[in-house]
């Protein structure tokens, strides 16, 4: 995999996440060494001096603030509502990171937006119709629902008419070669696993999908395609596309509904099948915007630092309820709670609001450039961004010494159920990913993925599809665990 895969989000990292779900949706499996899934009987000496009796009142009080506070809802509802969808470049994604700056300030935090070079695509015209197909009544068409993939060229205004080559790998695009290929529209058909997605798979599901949106238009470009489409990579059956990052294959680039993906796969079964595709995005100059990051000093070792953290920007079809300013409403209202309670860290409680997750991660390839110094004091980062559903635990890159400290923190999120710490061997957040290959223990939250896929870079991607419960729930989550990692004895060990 190259290192740019890593960025479509929820892609690799994510999508390497399926043994944390599986696992944390099967009983039947058996915990990995150094993980727990229950907690542990009793607490030893070391749990003790790490976790004094003060510590864990504490994280109590956190836990029951969160599962009383509104305040993470609120500022969901003002970013997706009243800002709106938060496309990277876009006026609304720097208006929010403005927003995200004045509440924390509000807070009392000391706050620095980071400027960040961003890219500045902009969606255009999107329509296709089938104008050729076997049986067809005279002088009809029929309409192919479809959105532009991030980062898509341009056909002109007026169109191109093709025939449309379906695939379903990328070894049958090989083998059809440049003849059968050059000129055409290719349909990449690979089907999205909607059984792993219900079985608490839906991270594999994606990973296995997601290489045909991320890949396939440079693959067909490269034998002289016109046009590549994929079928697109989600869950529900409402006949919506799904949006996402390509690499830039300097070609048109579209998602095509899954229902439209079989159509066409059938009528090509039978016969000749043509397309007019218009898709007019347009690639803008690149943009100044911002990471905002925002500190809560330690009051014993400001060096050492704990990030809590999710990104801001989000695809243009939705509001980005889901993907992610569920991530930074939790992030932030980590430190409402600290602040509300008067708890001050031991150690520095940084928050950050990624900018640029979705287009290419330049928000935390800048955070690195600045700040990559610093990762040797780093304790912990934790990034959420799989959603804002019933959170299970958290995915974690960390030694099994460094996990097997934690299990007073399990013990404290045992009554909501975000129990499972799961070890992993990638990075378990995108924007986390330099630090956490710079030996940073990293913590992603783990949510019950199950109707992710659903939304997730759709339009229905909407404040409507969070659960204030389930969000209440994150929010503890993540707080409680932030404050542990700030204030144990011991830091975490790498
Ligand atoms: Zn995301």
């Amino acid at each position: 995999m190259t290192r740019s895969l890593r960025y479509f989000v929820c892609l690799i990292s994510l999508a390497l996440g399926v043994s944390a779900h599986s696992a944390a949706q099967n009983p039947q499996q058996k915990p990995q060494a150094g993980t727990s899934f229950m907690a542990p009987p009793q607490s030893t000496a070391a749990d003790q001096q790490n976790f004094p009796a003060l510590l864990l009142q504490q994280l109590s009080a956190i836990k029951a603030a969160a599962l009383n506070d509104d305040y993470a809802y609120r500022e969901l509802a003002h970013l997706t509502e009243n800002i709106g969808a938060r496309p990277t470049g876009s006026v609304q994604a720097r208006t929010a990171a403005e927003y995200v700056a004045g509440e924390l300030r509000k807070l009392g935090l000391d706050v620095r937006l980071q400027p960040v070079t961003v890219p500045h695509w902009v969606r255009g015209a999107e329509t296709a119709a089938l104008v050729e197909y076997p049986g067809m009544a005279p002088d009809t068409t029929q309409k192919i629902i479809l959105t532009a993939l991030g980062g898509s060229g341009s056909t002109p205004m007026e169109g191109i008419t093709a025939d449309v080559v379906p695939v379903n790998t990328f070894d049958e695009l090989a083998a059809l070669g440049r003849d059968r290929v050059a000129g055409k529209i290719v349909l990449f058909n690979e089907v999205f696993d909607k059984q792993k997605a219900a079985g608490g798979l839906a991270f594999a599901a994606y990973g296995e999908a997601v290489r045909y949106r991320a890949a396939g238009p440079k693959a067909a470009a490269d034998l002289g395609a016109a046009a590549a489409l994929v079928r697109s990579v989600g869950n529900a059956d409402y006949r919506l596309p799904h949006t996402g990052f390509s690499f830039p294959a300097g070609i048109p680039a579209g998602a095509v509904t899954a229902e439209d993906a079989e159509l066409i796969v059938h009528l090509a079964a039978q016969g000749r099948v043509r397309m007019h595709l218009t898709l007019t995005p347009q690639k803008l100059p690149d943009e100044t915007s911002y990471n905002v990051i925002a500190d809560l000093k330690g009051s014993e070792h400001p060096e050492q630092t704990v990030i809590v953290s999710g990104h801001l920007d989000s695809w243009d079809l939705g509001t980005g309820a889901i993907d992610d300013g569920a991530g930074v409403v939790i992030a932030m209202e980590t430190a409402e709670i600290l602040q509300r309670l008067h708890l001050r860290p031991a150690r520095t409680l940084r928050v950050i609001a990624w900018m640029d997750e979705e287009t290419g991660g330049s928000g935390s390839k800048g955070y690195s450039a600045e700040y990559a110094a610093d990762f040797a004091h780093y304790v912990a980062a934790i990034e959420s961004d799989a959603g804002a559903a019933h959170p299970l635990g958290f995915d974690v890159k960390a030694s099994t010494a460094a996990i097997d400290m934690l299990r007073p923190v399990q013990v404290v999120l045992q009554s909501i159920g975000a129990t499972v710490l799961q070890p992993t061997t990638y990075p378990p957040g995108a924007d986390i990913a330099a630090m956490s290959e710079a030996g940073v223990p990293a913590f992603g939250v783990m949510q019950d993925g199950r109707t992710y896929f659903n939304y997730h870079h759709t339009a229905a991607d909407t404040l409507d599809k969070v659960v204030p419960g389930e969000l209440r729930e994150n929010a503890a989550t993540m707080a409680v665990m932030a404050y542990a990692l700030a204030n144990m004895k011991e830091p975490l060990p790498r």
